[in-house]
């Protein structure tokens, strides 16, 4: 029995590529030669060297004193917001850029909602002199001006797609067509644990660096690798699925993923997708979605942008169905009453996403005894218009 993904590609029943015939070719190149390429000894040298070199790794793990007396227990966050561009998601970006070349591919697109993935994919395509086009709904790119002006910095092309609510899914419906009539020149990097096989895979084996990290540094704080609980925000989940990576078969740890509530469960404004979802196919994979009862694809919110998808990766899809993580959802308002907290307690000012993983405190009482990691995904740089309006600052 594992939690991880079988030959298949499936998180128990969850995951697989279901695809359009024509996209076919791109995935089935992909899946035969991710594994053979990522482990060859020189592309792990070289992505290694780039985590420590560009992105700053290894991230500290830091005890926080202050959170963890306020809560009586021992809080330990794993400082990805201290990662080049502020987030885990550059940790991805870097090991499908490398994978890209191997594969002899010459131009890079992605998809971006918030603009946070396309920030990280025009970087590593900058740092390799590869030509990069981001879609993004064209009502994204009103609402993420300072992100889209960040990409054009960084020489990338930013595409608005017109149709359909104008948001995240109808960019990826672009970057699919692209991806159809460009199939040998281009790669597609996927921002999260989504998307067909072999994705979810790749995406959070790139992240497992998170996990690799947390034992060794746990070894030296604790003397035992194992944590109590791992604590991660999940939009997508590959932030969620780094942190678990090497634990997820270790029972021994236990797995807690936040979820964004938005304004409630029941008011029709939220992002609880394994409250809200049902089993059904997003992108091309086979997981939990939230969806009307004729199967239409609902419009999620949450007042953090990383946050507001309509599905979860098949991995956490499979988490939440066998009980091996405990899902909680957590509102708006409590994140951002979080985020303060932390901001004021340990003088870190997190990502909105994050402050979701952060409010867990005040949702749950931990034993004194106990060791807790959470991944701070990202920082509140991005964040501090919409930490403004709500604080009134
Ligand atoms: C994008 C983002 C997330 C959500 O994405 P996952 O794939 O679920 O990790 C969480 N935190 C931050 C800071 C982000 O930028």
């Amino acid at each position: 029995m594992t939690y991880n993904i079988n030959e298949k590609g499936y998180y128990g029943e969850f995951g697989g590529a279901y695809i359009p015939e024509m996209l076919y070719p791109n995935i089935e190149e992909l899946r035969q030669n991710y594994l053979k390429i990522t482990a060859e000894e020189s592309f792990q040298e070289e992505f290694h060297q780039l985590l420590k070199d560009y992105v700053g790794r290894p991230s500290p793990l830091y005890l926080a004193k202050r959170l963890s007396e306020k809560y009586n227990t021992k809080i330990y966050l794993k400082r990805e917001d201290l990662n080049h561009t502020g987030a885990h998601k550059v940790n991805n970006t870097i090991g499908q850029i490398l994978l890209a070349q191997r594969l002899g591919k010459t131009r890079i697109i992605a998809e971006t909602g918030a603009g946070q993935h396309g920030v990280a994919t025009a970087t590593v395509c900058a740092l390799m002199g590869i030509e990069c086009v981001v879609y993004m709904g064209e009502i994204d790119i009103a609402r993420q001006a300072p992100n889209v002006a960040r990409m054009k910095m960084l020489g990338a092309k930013v595409v608005p797609a017109l149709s359909g609510s104008r948001t995240l899914k109808d960019a990826t419906n672009e970057a699919m067509r692209d991806w159809i009539n460009n199939p040998v020149d281009t790669h597609y990097i996927v921002g999260s644990v989504v998307g067909p096989h072999p994705y979810p895979d790749m995406v959070a084996r790139f992240q497992a660096v998170v996990s690799e990290e947390i034992k060794k540094q746990l070894i030296e704080k604790e003397g035992t690798e194992n944590p109590d609980y791992l604590i991660a925000c999940v939009g997508g989940g590959s932030n969620a699925a780094g942190t678990y990576y090497h634990y997820l078969d270790n029972t021994d740890v236990n797995i807690i993923a936040v979820e964004a509530a938005g304004k409630g469960i029941d008011t029709g404004e939220s992002a609880a997708t394994s409250v809200l979802g049902k089993e059904g196919i997003i992108h091309g994979s086979k997981t939990l979605l939230m969806q009307t009862g004729d199967g239409q694809i609902t419009e999620p919110y949450s007042i953090s942008a990383g946050l507001d998808y309509p599905g979860v990766g098949p991995m956490h899809a499979n988490l939440y169905k066998t009980g091996r993580a405990e899902f909680i959802s957590i509102t708006d308002d409590e994140a951002m009453t979080a985020g303060l907290e932390l901001s004021q307690l340990e003088g870190i000012i997190p990502a909105i996403e994050t402050s979701h993983a952060l409010a867990v405190f005040e949702h749950k009482t931990f034993k004194p005894e106990d060791v807790i990691v959470l991944n701070l995904s990202g920082r509140g740089d991005k964040d501090l218009q919409n930490y403004i309006d709500y604080f009134k600052l």
